[in-house]
């Protein structure tokens, strides 16, 4: 039978006999899968292990992810992309059998998105997870979890540190994503315990930035697109729950960090901001900084929705010497530039200079 038909594992061990390896692991140049690659936090990952110099295989399946998050990248020779679902059993390209690492962020990460097909997103988080442990287990890859502050569901304890067991209702709405994020960890454990898989397990809070979808749903995607264009601002419950947001480059070097560690160190870390809004604070923020005309508009509180989340990052601080450096209003004027862009609005500093000229203009360019 022809090597590309056989199984990884029966590929990797005669590629292994035949010792093709032996090139590649004198470089500090490292083969790294990065699952859910296509999407606003993936797609950053690429971006940076590139310009390291690494080689990413790129898997997605463009459900909530876009081609768009990873054109500029599709000319590069150590870039390639993979149009695949992490439920099914992965069968590495040729060019990629021999993985050093494996970063698994498959998973809608939108409330409004993972909710839309419960089923499929606990699928996506346990099969997943087992696809890439697996996959772990046959190459010697070390296997990275993007987890989630959802691990703790609704808090009572605060702000949340790695040792607390979490509130969530298993029966839900929010549990496929909560559960399915549990259930991974559980897993990633027991590989490691059983299997000897190499795994790090990083627990993320809200994070947002350029290449959130606009469509997506969560918070500071909707916020900032209704503000440009003067829409109502959806605040949902009273706008008192709170949230911690951490700006995307940030969270990129805590997940090199916490790869760099050495085998010992497993997890759980939490990654996140520990600066807390509310949601009334982060509405105001951003309709300052966009200069909007939009009027809070108070919706339904969705059900399970925490109502305080804020990451005690001890542990990240003292383990990966690392912690976010970017504010809230530095990191929501950049999300608000690519906001513009992506909606083909001029920038804020554009809308301002025309003010400036003819103030009764204020804000037309960003009429609905
Ligand atoms: P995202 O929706 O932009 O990215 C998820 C990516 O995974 C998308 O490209 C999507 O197409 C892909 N995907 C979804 N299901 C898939 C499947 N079955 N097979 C293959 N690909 C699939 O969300 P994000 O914010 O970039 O989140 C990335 C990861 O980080 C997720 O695992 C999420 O749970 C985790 N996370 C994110 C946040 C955050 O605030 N951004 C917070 C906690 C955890
Ligand atoms: N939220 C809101 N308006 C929106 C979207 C979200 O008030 O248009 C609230 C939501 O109820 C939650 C918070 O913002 O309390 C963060 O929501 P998001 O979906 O971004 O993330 P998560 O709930 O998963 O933390």
């Amino acid at each position: 039978m022809a090597l590309k038909n056989q199984s990884t594992a029966a590929q990797l061990d005669f590629l292994r006999k035949k010792n093709v390896f032996s090139r590649q692991e004198s470089f500090s140049v490292k083969s790294i899968l990065v699952t859910g690659g296509a999407g606003f936090l993936g797609s950053h990952l690429c971006d940076e292990l590139l310009s390291r110099g690494h080689r990413v295989l790129c898997l997605d399946n463009l459900s909530t992810g876009s081609l768009r998050n990873i054109e500029h990248n599709l000319g590069n020779d150590n870039f390639h992309f993979m149009e695949h679902d992490v439920v099914d059993p992965i069968n590495l390209p040729f060019n990629f059998l021999s993985l050093d690492q494996i970063y698994n962020l498959a998973c809608p990460a939108s409330p409004v998105h993972y909710q839309s097909d419960p089923i499929k997103t606990t699928k996506t988080c346990v099969h997943g997870a087992i696809n890439v442990l697996e996959l772990g287990r046959e190459t010697g890859a070390v296997v990275f979890q993007a987890s989630t502050s959802e691990v703790y569901g609704d808090p009572v304890q605060h702000p949340q540190r790695e040792s607390y067991f979490g509130n969530v209702n298993t029966i839900g709405p929010r549990a496929c994503y909560d559960e399915g994020k549990r259930t991974a960890e559980s897993l990633f454990f027991d590989y490691n315990r059983y299997h000897g898989v190499r795994i790090k397990v990083v627990r993320i809070f809200n994070t947002y930035g350029p290449r959130m979808a606009r469509d997506d749903g969560r918070v500071v995607s909707n916020f900032v697109v209704q503000a440009l264009q003067n829409q109502d601002i959806t605040l949902y419950g009273d706008g008192s729950q709170t949230r911690s947001f951490c700006y995307v480059d940030d969270l990129i070097m805590g997940f090199l960090a916490m790869m760099e560690t050495p085998d010992t160190v497993l997890g759980p870390i939490n990654l996140g901001n520990p600066g807390e809004f509310d949601m009334n604070e982060l509405a105001t923020a951003i309709i300052g900084l966009t200069g909007s005309r939009s009027k809070l508009h108070y919706r339904e509180l969705p059900k399970d929705d925490p109502k305080m989340r804020r990451p005690d990052i001890t542990r990240a601080v003292n383990l990966l010497q690392w912690q976010p450096r970017i504010k809230l209003d530095a990191g929501l004027a950049r999300t608000i530039e690519y906001f513009c862009e992506d909606l083909a609005l001029p920038t804020i500093e554009q809308n301002q200079a025309v003010v400036a000229e003819e103030p009764e203009l204020l804000n037309v360019a960003h009429a609905n």
